[in-house]
């Protein structure tokens, strides 16, 4: 009889900061979750003591915090099915592993680190199973008295699980079908050592996994080779009718070339490959994190869950709510997915632009104090209402010049710079300069700076009805040149927007700076 509520559970160890492709698959179980009214569940794998890396278990909870993926129960979630970090449970892993000695399922071994090493020099390919368990020293070759001597006088040992050969194990996956294994390929795996009284991997992920009553494991592809083993574990239990589904997900790949994304992909190309900034507690490194490098959460929860994934049809953009409603485990690829971080950063553009302009201004206040330069959110807002739509430069994998919508608030900057600062000098190489200033430009400007100083109402409107009406008369075509005054280049938004958002004093300060400067 299976276990009847949806239970998924998200089980990191904290061996460093969270890769993005673990993000991923903690947003599969939670979407997988939701959808079925289940519960996820937040589990700490750190029986490998010598992987632990402080810091590392809050660095993935800040993490979902800020992704807005929530969990049922777990390490900081409490819960009935608790503790759920497995170095509190370990009285609870010694009757599970007792239960597979007793039942003769898994067996004692002593065989040392050096023993183990002679063999493994003597024997090509050598593996500790049905073949060469026979000539080792464990609780299978030696006696029942000797076993207990050595155990009672101190010798370290492993409790080895007792794999029978010959036998097809079948993996069935929800994503990839049926996957056989013949048994014989397998080792039999350490599942305890006395020295640290902890279990291995395999034997705490499928006892907490059975106790905790998870009824689908769905996780990456790192971990399809560890299925069939998990499979035999669950039977020697005789929890077989209980066994959880398995779904085990793509791989995400390099941006370009082949193989698994790595960090070093994102450090030649640019983008992060961790949610938060990480802080190396050992070497002190610093690695870049999507929330530091200006991504909004929704951003990356959008692009992570088409990773692998889609709903069908040519939907991008999702809310968390649609995501739920569409997603669909057995829809998953199998092949991996490309990392594409261009397509990243269009997500971001997207979810900027649907925010208020009004949301910006934390940001992009402090990328101007950065510049030592001090604004007011109504100015910051009204700056990024101006200037949200426009593209920036950038250099691609391949170091071409090319231009992408504005992703980041910092983006903005140095796009925005004459807002707050004026023109200081002009390049006079610049080809923009060259083309619009000349000696009628300049008396232009002059024309149009003395009909300025007399309007009294300096907003667009305002501006508009006597500077049109001038431009109208006299058949001038003055933007160009004004834009060389106020901006000091060729961008920036319309003119009278601009003019109007610096008002009178400024604008006729920079005009005469421009006129006397560049003559
Ligand atoms: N502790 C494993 C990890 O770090 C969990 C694998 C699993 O989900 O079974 O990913």
């Amino acid at each position: 009889m299976a276990f009847e509520k949806v239970r998924v559970r998200f089980a990191p160890s904290p061996t460093g900061p969270l890769h993005i492709g673990g993000v991923r698959t903690a947003l599969y179980n939670y979407l997988f979750a939701k959808q079925h009214g289940g519960d996820l569940i937040f589990r700490i794998e750190d029986t490998d003591s010598a992987r632990f890396v402080p810091g590392a278990e809050e660095y993935i909870r800040e993490s979902f915090d800020w992704l807005g993926i929530h969990f049922d129960e777990g390490v900081g979630y409490g819960g009935n099915h608790g503790p759920y970090r497995q170095s509190e449970r370990r009285e609870i892993y010694k009757i599970y592993v007792k239960q597979l000695l007793d039942t003769g399922k898994a067996y004692i071994a002593f065989d040392t680190p050096e023993e183990l090493d002679a063999k493994r020099s003597g024997q090509d390919n050598f593996q500790y199973d049905a073949g060469t368990r026979l000539q080792m020293r464990n609780s299978l070759t030696l006696s029942k008295e000797e076993v207990d001597s050595l155990i009672a006088s101190g010798h370290q040992y492993v409790v080895r699980f007792l794999i029978e050969p010959g036998e097809d194990v079948v993996v069935d996956d929800m994503i990839r079908g049926k996957v056989t294994i013949n048994s014989s390929v397998l080792d039999d795996k350490v599942l305890y050592k006395s020295a640290d009284e902890l279990p291995t991997y395999h034997l705490a992920n499928i006892v907490d996994d059975h106790l905790m009553e998870v009824t689908h494991v769905i996780r990456g592809e790192e971990w399809l080779p560890s299925a069939p083993l998990h499979v035999l574990l669950y039977r020697a239990f005789g929890w077989a009718d209980t066994m959880p589904r398995f779904a085990h997900l793509p791989l995400l790949l390099k941006p370009i070339g082949n193989g698994k994304l790595s960090k070093r992909d994102g450090d030649k190309l640019g983008f992060p490959v961790f949610p938060l900034e990480w802080h190396d507690p050992k070497s002190g490194e610093i690695s870049s994190g999507y929330r530091e490098k200006g991504y909004l959460p929704q951003a990356v929860v959008n692009f992570l869950a088409l990773l692998g994934w889609n709903p069908g049809n040519d939907q991008e953009l999702m809310t968390m709510d649609e995501m739920v409603r569409l997603f669909d485990l057995e829809k998953c690829s199998k092949n991996g997915a490309k990392f594409d971080y261009v397509k990243a950063a269009w997500f971001n553009h997207q979810y900027l632009l649907q925010q208020t302009d009004e949301a910006w201004v934390p940001a992009f206040d402090a990328l101007l104090k950065a510049q030592g330069i001090e604004s007011t959110p109504e100015k910051e807002a009204e700056v990024v209402r101006m200037m949200k739509q426009k593209v920036v430069e950038y250099v691609d994998a391949q170091g071409n010049k090319k231009k992408r919508n504005i992703s980041f608030v910092s983006d903005l900057w140095p796009l925005t710079k004459f807002f707050f600062v004026a023109p200081a000098a002009f390049d006079r190489e610049d080809k923009f300069i060259r083309k619009n200033w000349n000696e009628t430009a300049a008396r232009e400007m002059q024309a149009l700076a003395d009909i300025l100083a007399t309007v009294e109402d300096f907003s667009v409107e305002g501006q508009k009805t006597v500077v049109d009406a001038w431009v109208e008369s006299q058949g001038v075509r003055p933007w160009n040149a004004w834009r060389i005054c106020l901006v000091g280049e060729g961008q920036g938004p319309d003119m009278y927007e601009l003019s109007a958002h610096l008002g009178k004093e400024e604008v006729l300060r920079r005009m005469a700076f421009a006129i006397q400067t560049l003559g």
